[in-house]
């Protein structure tokens, strides 16, 4: 999604007399991808946020009057840890901007007005300040415009960086599976029908998937917070299993996408459709991209003093850094598919702790060394002791429990263990 674009329809509509947030609906009805924006207009004291997958959080501080908000829960988390003391600030009060929502905040008044994204005709609209007359501040556009960074232009031969459709939709497919012709060692039958997919034997018998959704069901969020992380590069199989996790297992993923260099225009396009129109989160994340393509130059020099179809794969090598991604994720966002916890708090069975870093130094800490509710083994006391939710309150008992380890945490005697969609709860 081009945001210059994006900005330049919404301030045309805006010039014409239209409400900003009419303005930012009819924007978003009209266009494709994902768009997470904010907004504000130099004649009008307001500013707006609005996103269709979800990738905004906010942290609003009406009293001191500042707003502060990222795309990641993680990153404004940071920030707000790393403010004065003196702000009072807790990374807990961040709000999720979901999927398909807008705000706009009154910047005199410092009041915010949340707003689907959906049109609704006839609906009340937020009333703002009026628009001033003359232009709060003046721009003073000064861009240098680099000469083309990465390709001479004496040398670049366009047309091969040209998707040619014609050619692509020439190609003969798998009347079963699409694979296309130019796919390495493939034959077509009579029917049209490939190799692999005649050789193809289903490994999975269909009571499998039952019990599949039947485990999923401890992991999902009752009220559509990100519950999974899916690895989306923009190609078939990744498209086809992020539409499987979010329309028939009904989970509410978060996608990230690891640009090792070789992600190509078309599967952007690809990730910015189907998050946008899935309502899906898309964290982006660049690897050194300069230093990965020289070692896919080297590999391919390699390859090509003894070329072989079946070693094209390696040219893919670079990209399985994502792996270590998809665990800074985890911990980042907080998705993990073990023993259910609040937001905010970490748990490691290697330990038998449970505690939530504050603020830089202080830990709020429960090392559950005694079977009950109420320990404090941080620097900072917790204000209550944890309560269990949808369960009988007993630590020794029921869905929760602090139970014996069985030793497999060595030096602990107890563990908090939580089972199906039950969790604890502490202030
Ligand atoms: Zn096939």
């Amino acid at each position: 999604m081009d945001t210059e674009v994006l900005a330049a329809l919404a301030g045309k509509r805006i010039e014409d007399g239209s409400h900003p947030v009419t303005a930012i609906r009819t924007v978003f009805s009209e266009m494709k991808g994902t768009a997470s924006v904010a907004l504000v207009h130099n004649r009008g004291h307001w500013l707006m946020l609005a996103t269709n997958t979800g990738d905004l959080y906010r942290y609003a501080d009406e009293e001191r009057g500042f707003l502060l908000f990222a795309s990641e829960r993680f990153i404004l988390s940071q920030v707000v840890a790393g403010l004065d003391s003196s702000f009072q600030a807790d990374p807990l009060r961040i709000a999720w901007l979901r999927p398909g929502l807008g705000v706009v905040v009154d910047l005199r008044a410092f009041k915010g007005f949340d707003f689907p994204l959906a049109q609704e005709p006839g609906g009340p609209l937020p009333s703002l300040p009026e628009p001033q007359a003359e232009p709060i501040a003046h721009r003073h556009v000064t861009v240098e415009q680099p000469a083309a960074p990465f390709v001479h232009a004496a040398h670049a031969d366009e047309s091969l960086l040209r998707y040619n459709a014609t050619r692509v939709r020439a190609l003969r497919r798998c009347s079963r599976c699409i694979l296309p012709e130019t796919f390495p060692f493939i034959e077509y039958d009579e029917q049209g029908v490939c190799n692999y997919c005649r050789h193809y034997r289903p490994r999975l018998q269909q009571d499998r998937e039952k019990s599949f959704i039947e485990q999923l069901q401890q992991y999902r969020s009752r009220d559509g917070s990100p519950d999974a992380l899916v690895a989306f590069s923009g190609g078939r199989d990744s498209s086809y299993g992020l539409h499987l996790i979010k329309k028939e297992f009904g989970l509410s993923p978060i996608t990230f996408t690891y640009d090792w260099g070789m992600v190509t225009d078309l599967a952007r396009r690809n990730v910015a459709r189907i998050c946008g129109r899935l309502g899906i989160q898309n964290i982006l994340v660049s690897a050194d991209i300069r230093q990965k393509r020289e070692n896919i130059r080297k590999n391919v020099a390699a390859w090509l003093r003894k070329p072989s179809l079946g070693i094209v794969p390696l040219f893919m090598a670079g990209d399985k850094y994502f792996f270590r991604q998809s665990n800074i994720i985890k911990r980042q966002t907080g998705i993990r598919l073990e023993d259910l916890l609040p937001a905010g708090m970490t748990y490691s069975n290697g330990t038998a702790k449970l505690y939530r870093p504050f603020l830089h130094t202080n830990v709020f800490l429960d090392q559950f060394d005694l079977r009950q509710y109420d320990n404090s083994d941080g620097n900072v006391a917790w204000s209550g002791p944890w309560t269990e939710v949808g369960e009988d309150g007993n630590p020794q008992s029921g869905n929760i429990q602090i139970a014996v380890d069985n030793g497999s945490v060595p030096g602990q005697t107890y563990a908090l263990r939580t089972v199906g969609t039950t969790a604890v709860r502490r202030a």
